[in-house]
């Protein structure tokens, strides 16, 4: 899989880049990964990347020639264009298994007061929130999709997470995790994952993880 991520900060991203899974991800070919910073496509002296608002208003907003002229320098027939944004459709794990299909996922990273509306229909981009707050710009938003998505990417977790189990993945939460030591301030493993019986702890944790879900998040049993 390809990313390419389009935004006036491509340093917001280079500790993500650079750390735990996504490094592994890239270091093993999984994943390619680009910040593309809009600067270099803009054509004045200035590199200027937003401009007032028609109408008045407070803030500024990013003006579409760079945003379109990145897209189009990188996208291909197989890219799947997504512009970050408060107003999208809400991101969530089905979303997530979708696009890890994909070869080519481009973000546009919005900032200030947005993007002009013009941007969105240009390059045929899908709107894409994180939840219904309004971060600074869509450098973190983007990166919590990259993250959701690339760790789905077969072969990235290895044997260190088994993502069919994972909340989410079966419309559960998923059932509670205990490590070494068995006992630890008063407060015991339960006997049946130490009991060697598969089955058995197969049926506990399916137990706990609907139990756990109709407590916290009865929504996802509807
Ligand atoms: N004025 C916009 C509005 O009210 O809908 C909010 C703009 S926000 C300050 C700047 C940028 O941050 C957006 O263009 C988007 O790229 C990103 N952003 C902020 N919150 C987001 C969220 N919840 N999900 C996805 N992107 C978000």
């Amino acid at each position: 899989m390809r990313i390419d991520v389009l935004t006036v900060f491509p340093a917001m991203l280079d500790g993500f880049i650079r750390e735990s899974m996504l490094k592994r991800a890239v270091a093993l070919g999984k994943v390619s990964l680009h910040t593309v910073d809009l600067r270099d496509f803009t054509d004045d002296v200035h590199r200027t990347t937003d401009d007032r608002p028609y109408g008045g208003g407070p803030g500024m907003v990013m003006k579409p020639e760079p945003i379109v002229a990145a897209v189009e320098a990188i996208r291909t027939a197989h890219s799947r264009v997504i512009l970050m944004s408060p107003q999208g459709q809400v991101f969530g794990q089905g979303m997530a298994r979708a696009l890890a299909e994909e070869s080519h996922l481009i973000f546009i990273c919005g900032h200030y007061e947005g993007i002009d509306e013009r941007v969105r229909g240009l390059v045929s981009a899908e709107e894409l929130s994180i939840g219904d707050y309004v971060l600074t710009n869509g450098v973190l938003p983007a990166a919590v999709v990259v993250d959701a998505v690339v760790r789905l990417l077969p072969g990235v977790l290895g044997g260190e997470g088994a993502t069919e189990e994972e909340s989410f993945s079966e419309g559960l939460l998923e059932y509670p995790q205990y490590t070494r030591p068995v006992e630890y301030r008063g407060l015991r493993v339960p006997e049946v994952l130490r009991s060697g019986n598969h089955a058995a702890v197969a049926a506990w944790r399916r137990e706990q993880a609907e139990a756990r879900t109709r407590e916290r998040r009865n929504d996802l049993l509807q």
